[in-house]
């Protein structure tokens, strides 16, 4: 189900929180469900705690989100509150983002898988209407991976790539490859491919892809736009012709490696220390975007480098918070509702 905010506002920020199921595990070891959601987005986070004399307590925790949707919102819900509304904007020369965080296990993965594809699946029939017909407007697909600092192409044996600003300071990232998409099925098998190459391991907290943040692209160009398109940019230039729009799903590393993790100060490995820089400063981009801030500190970091493009101009971000219900990760689970708190 989705529990909108009653304040009914389509900001250029949103931030929907997502709850997922009890797993069979958290299930087995009777741990409870500690998040409950009232009828205007607040979400109640209940923390079980001891007192120095060892008498029990709940501390209530509160927050407010744009949407809560709860373990038994389905796909079709979480597209329609989170990228439905904002994918039109794309034919606008919108820069639309939409992130998935929260620790490791909390359903990221999950809630992004097919956001892609419902989206295509929109532009195809958007792409149809008659508005855009006579327009030679195509789609483009790309799929890479920052992993330790650094970017690896997933649609291209990870290799690595690199990143340069050209003068009109529109970051490249050279050498990724993009793919022009006409139908869903190719759609599909890219989305699988990449998939299958993000950094390997699938089990238990210490799965290796929670270390990366994985950035789906699906890009819009006018073809007949190819001279605008070769003035703007050197050799490096992408194929096609001149940006119309862009989509970008990312699937970001686990917080609990990241900015507000109380652990976060025992975090001594560089990558730890990338993520933890990533999330900081991905938080700080994002308050100066909502706050109509001329500088937006891209800087900061790979990941907000390498969006410096959606960061401007017409640009439209949708967070989604994803939590687990169980006593067992309340700790992580504020961590991430603080972070997303933030945001607003
Ligand atoms: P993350 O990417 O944040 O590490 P995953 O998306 O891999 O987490 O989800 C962890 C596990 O929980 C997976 O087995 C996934 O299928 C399951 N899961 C996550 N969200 C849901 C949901 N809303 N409903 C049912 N199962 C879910
Ligand atoms: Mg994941």
């Amino acid at each position: 189900e989705i529990i909108a905010s009653k304040e009914k506002k389509m900001a250029k920020i949103r931030v929907v929180v997502r709850k997922r199921p009890l797993s069979k595990k958290e299930i087995s070891r009777k741990e409870g469900d500690i998040i409950s959601v009232d009828d205007n987005a607040h979400i109640v986070i209940q923390e079980p705690k001891l007192k120095v004399d060892l008498t029990a307590y709940v501390e209530k925790h509160q927050f407010r989100f744009d949407a809560v949707l709860d373990e038994n919102a389905t796909t079709d819900e979480v597209y329609s509150v989170t990228v439905e509304p904002i994918v039109p904007a794309i034919f606008q020369r919108g820069k639309v983002t939409c992130f998935a965080f929260g620790q490791t296990g909390s359903g990221k993965t999950f809630t992004m898988q097919p956001l892609p594809l419902k989206a295509s699946e929109d532009i195809f029939r958007l792409l149809r209407q008659t508005n855009y017909r006579n327009q030679n407007l195509k789609l483009w697909l790309s799929y890479f991976e920052i992993y330790c600092g650094k970017l690896f192409d997933l649609l291209n044996d990870r290799r690595q790539l690199c990143m340069r600003e050209d003068g009109r300071q529109q970051v490249r990232i050279v050498g990724l490859q993009e793919y022009e998409v006409s139908d869903m099925q190719i759609v599909e098998e890219l989305i699988q491919k990449g998939n299958s190459a993000r950094v390997t391991g699938s089990t238990g907290a210490n799965d290796e892809s929670s270390r990366s943040h994985a950035i789906l692209q699906l890009t819009i160009k006018d073809q007949d736009d190819v001279n605008d398109a070769k003035r703007n940019s050197k050799k490096s230039v992408s194929k096609g012709g001149m940006l119309v729009g862009k989509i970008s799903f990312i699937d970001l590393a686990g917080t609990e490696r990241g900015a507000d993790s109380i652990d976060s100060d025992r975090i001594k490995s560089t990558e730890g220390a990338e993520i933890k820089t990533s999330l900081l400063a991905l938080k700080e981009c994002i308050r100066a975007l909502d706050n109509d801030q001329v500088h937006i500190p891209f800087r900061g970091s790979k990941l907000t480098e390498v969006l410096r493009d959606s960061f401007v101009g017409n640009s439209r971000t949708v967070m989604i918070a994803c939590i687990s219900p169980s006593t067992g990760s309340c700790e992580p689970t504020l961590n991430t509702l603080r972070y997303a708190d933030r945001f607003k």
